[in-house]
């Protein structure tokens, strides 16, 4: 019989509380206690985990950053958690084109790490965000417009799959299996430990923010709309729209040359001609700094690395994605909808929100048949966001924006697997559409029992 190794920590053990929850402060984690987490320090221990909880017949639930909006990564009744965030080695290739990295890193830590190097990939923005979770859903961030999505920047994945077995996939090695591992979402087809990343040399950037008057709004969003999915690629911006009535633009300008930064202000002209806005923030600054801002860390106040897991938070989120423009009516409705946001009892951590996260760029040039990305056609990405904190605001704020998304379905498409969402209708075709077929058929081939499952994973048949 296989014993586990690495860190185990059960509900006997000081730090289980720590140790079984997720980023995600509203669910009931003990309507689904696991029986143990284990903390794995190197692919043998993935390995054994997998092979005891095959032998012991034992539900399991690999985890890497715990950012699942559902938690699904924490709620496994009686199972075991797989945790690899232990793994985080990062190394640079000596030509400097690749990077080899542990699956368990978080961004901070990456982006500080490839930092030492001069070189970075596309990370997303939320500094605890996991490494496994956004790559192996495709990954959207500041520099996904000039390098493409973190998948698209994939070239080797190493995973433990439900035989117990390590396997390589790449380009020429299990091709099924990388096709899969890029966009066909976390916690279906077998535990990443490690992931070799094309890397891109870094210089300075010009980070920006702008913000205009909530009476601006049809304008600003009219102008973004075409602009931000068909400006030059090295620009990625969001725009977001807050209930607290408030309209702001940020972004990253990532040119390939220093001499390049002022270009900035041209690329931004179009929209701030767009309204009078009221404040205009530009600044050039290093890659590894502006990388540091958008994840919102203090460099004077590090003690997040400390405990990071305290980084928790109420909130429900949903995307979905937009091929067209917005036509004026839905314009409208969504300003109607910020200024319809109910009167809650208590302050939430922060203002309920959406944000238009801008496609198109190198992310859309990348043929749809060559990764599970379905929705490569976006110009942008809606991600609605809604904050908490008393217990009773919980109904009034979820209706709110489940009524939000839902009246936008005329306008959008589908939705972001990364953002999983438990009140979506036909959720898997919402994620991947026409790819489900081939994501089936390449389950069925490498988890044939079905042994990694959760409430939205790709079935067998
Ligand atoms: C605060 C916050 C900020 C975010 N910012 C961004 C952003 O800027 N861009 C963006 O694209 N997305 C963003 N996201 C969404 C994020 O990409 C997803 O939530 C992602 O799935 C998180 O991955 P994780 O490893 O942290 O989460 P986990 O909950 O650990 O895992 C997510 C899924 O992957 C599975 N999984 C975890 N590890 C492995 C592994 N090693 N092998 C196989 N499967 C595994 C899990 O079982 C689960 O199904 C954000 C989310 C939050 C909460």
């Amino acid at each position: 019989m296989t014993e586990l190794t690495g860190r185990v920590i059960t509900p006997a053990d000081a730090g289980w509380e720590t140790a079984r929850r997720g980023f995600a402060l509203w669910p009931d984690y003990d309507a689904a206690t696991p029986r143990a987490v284990v903390f794995c320090q190197e692919t043998g221990d993935v390995v054994n985990a997998v092979r005891w909880a095959q032998e012991n017949r034992v539900p399991v639930r690999p985890r890497c950053g715990r950012h699942n909006y559902e938690a699904w990564s924490s709620l496994v009744k009686d199972g075991l958690i797989i945790d690899v965030s232990d793994m985080d080695n990062v190394s640079c290739s000596s030509s400097g084109v690749t990077a080899r990295v542990g699956a368990g890193i978080d961004m901070l830590d990456l982006a500080e790490r490839l930092g030492q190097s001069g070189v970075s990939f596309p990370l997303a923005t939320g500094k605890t965000v996991g490494l496994s979770g956004l790559t192996l859903g495709g990954g959207f961030g500041v520099a996904t417009r000039k390098w493409g999505l973190t998948c698209d920047n994939l070239r080797e994945v190493e995973m433990v799959i439900a035989s117990g077995e390590i396997v390589t996939a790449s380009a020429t090695k299990n091709p099924d299996l990388f096709w899969a591992s890029r966009g066909g979402g976390g916690g279906n087809f077998g535990i990443a430990t490690a992931f070799t990343f094309a890397v891109h040399k870094v210089g300075n950037v010009a980070v920006f923010s702008v913000t205009w008057p909530w009476e601006a709004f049809e304008a600003v969003v009219a102008a973004w709309q075409t602009w931000a999915p068909n400006v030059e690629d090295s620009l990625t911006s969001f725009l977001t729209l807050l209930t607290t009535r408030t309209l702001t633009m940020q972004g990253q300008f990532t040119p390939d040359s220093d001499a390049d930064l002022p270009q900035i202000n041209t690329l931004l002209a179009p929209m701030l001609a767009a309204a009078g806005p009221t404040a205009v923030n530009i600044q050039m600054l290093p890659y590894l700094n502006a990388a540091r801002l958008f994840m919102g860390v203090d460099p004077l106040q590090p003690e997040w690395r400390v405990q990071k897991h305290s980084d928790t938070q109420i909130f429900k989120s949903s995307s979905a994605l937009v091929t067209q423009p917005f036509p004026p009516e839905a314009t409208t409705l969504l300003k109607t909808r910020l200024e319809d946001y109910p009167t809650l009892s208590a302050a939430p951590s922060q203002p309920s929100m959406i944000q238009l996260l801008g496609g198109g760029g190198a992310m859309g040039r990348v043929p749809r048949e060559d990764t599970a990305v379905w929705h490569r056609a976006a110009q942008f990405v809606v991600q609605y966001d809604a904050y908490w904190t008393a217990p009773q605001d919980g109904k009034a704020t979820l209706d709110w924006i489940n009524a939000f998304r839902r009246d936008t379905i005329p306008y959008t498409v589908g939705a972001y697997v990364n953002y999983a969402d438990d009140q979506l209708k036909n959720p898997l075709h919402q994620y991947y559409g026409d790819h489900l077929t081939k994501l089936k058929q390449i389950k069925k081939h490498w988890d044939p029992g079905n042994f990694f499952r959760f409430p939205q994973s790709i079935p067998v048949s």
